[in-house]
């Protein structure tokens, strides 16, 4: 078959009358002129994210190399990356000795849900958010519930197009009170982030984000100066863990951590409670020893419960009862605020005052019942709840 195809072509072109030969040859010639043609911008070859096309906007916290090589200096991987390649994140790219962001201006979604479902506790409880998310991901967790986001490049998934002022008039439009970046890791689009974190405060919104704590200290420490709130996954408290299950390391989350708190802005820990992973009560136990020495008391810990999925689809759900040994682990070693997340309906979804008990704030699932709370305070005990209450 694939001999008759040639013949067939020639004999219809030769078939043809002259002046359809004049009009199909002037458009070949016009075709290949256009390729040929250099790019019109050839004085500025990349387009920056004040001009119409934002495909690549010059990125922060990187050094340039010999041999045109940068280095990413944003997250822990450190990224030495050569001429026309990307970082292991795949969003950040060398064009000509420049580092760049595939993904400022690109979410791949917007979407309001109550703040509980970050899950942030311990701010304006109830209040509606706009979640902000792109593509990509610095870590590669066998458990990833948004893997179809998380572990793909730019190329794979249709994005968006909204800038940060944008970004900001539609959490306006929607009558949310905070704007978080999550979903996927929001270091990867850091200077998206950091660009609508600096607009919405100006407008009286909150900021937040919900981070694998992979991200370097110095991106870190200039990003908080516009934030009020960050959720960090603490996602096991074992490198050899951290390394072959969720592709990241034990060390700078647990640095993220300390600076968050020296910086003063309100932190929440998620730990996902994995069977055979990371749900060893001992484990448990260090972590939340960690957590009082290094963070205080106050900090709030949410054991969250894990459903098959990815690539852990052969382990079972967490059962109930690990959950609640974490629970009774973490608040014997002194952490005021832990609750239980996953499990709709559960007790300690909610959170108690520490000295006498009582449900200060009573939650099913993302929503809330009530708000005890008063003036920052517990009204049982007259004790302060630390966090953003108005
Ligand atoms: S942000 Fe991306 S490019 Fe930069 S160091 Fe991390 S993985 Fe590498």
């Amino acid at each position: 078959m694939w001999r008759e195809y040639p013949r067939r072509l020639g004999a219809t072109i030769i078939q043809l009358k002259p002046a359809w030969l004049i009009i199909f040859g002037g458009l070949l010639l016009v075709g290949i002129g256009i390729l040929l043609l250099p790019p019109a911008n050839n004085a500025v070859p990349v387009p920056i994210a004040a001009q119409e096309n934002r495909e690549m906007t010059p990125a922060r916290f990187y050094q340039q190399l010999d041999d045109h090589r940068v280095q990413c200096t944003l997250c822990f991987h450190n990224c030495v990356i050569p001429a026309g390649r990307h970082g292991i994140c795949r969003v950040r790219k060398n064009y000509r000795g420049r580092l760049y962001t595939l993904v400022w201006g690109r979410p791949v979604g917007l979407q309001i849900d109550p703040i509980e479902a970050e899950p942030m506790y311990h701010m304006i409880p109830g209040h509606r958010n706009l979640g902000v998310f792109t593509v990509s991901c610095n870590f590669r967790c066998k458990q990833c519930h948004n893997w179809h986001i998380t572990q793909r490049g730019p190329d794979e998934i249709r994005a968006l197009r909204f800038t940060p002022e944008e970004v900001v008039a539609e959490a306006i439009r929607r009558n949310a009170r905070s704007i978080s970046h999550t979903i996927n890791e929001p270091t990867v689009f850091f200077e998206f982030m950091y660009d609508i974190a600096t607009i919405a405060r100006a407008q009286g919104l909150l900021n937040l984000f919900h981070t694998n704590g992979g991200i370097s200290p110095e991106p870190l420490r200039a990003l908080l100066r516009h934030m009020d709130g960050v959720v960090v996954d603490l996602k096991a408290f074992c490198d050899e863990t951290y390394g072959e299950v969720f592709g990241g390391r034990l060390e700078p989350v647990l640095t993220t951590l300390k600076i968050i708190r020296e910086e003063g802005v309100w932190l929440e820990i998620v730990n996902l409670v994995i069977p055979t992973i990371n749900d060893c009560m001992d484990e448990i136990r260090a972590m939340s020893e960690w957590i009082v020495e290094h963070l205080g008391p106050d900090v709030p810990l949410h054991f969250t419960r894990f459903h098959p999925n990815f690539r852990l689809t052969h382990l079972p759900p967490t059962p109930v009862k690990t959950l609640e040994m974490a629970h009774r682990i973490a608040r014997e070693v002194g952490i005021n605020f832990v609750t239980i997340g996953n499990v709709p309906g559960h007790r300690y979804n909610s959170t108690f005052c520490p000295c006498t008990g009582e449900r200060l704030i009573h939650r099913t699932h993302f929503a809330v019942i009530y708000n005890k709370i008063v003036d920052g305070r517990s009204p049982f005990s007259g004790r302060p709840v630390p966090g953003i209450w108005e």
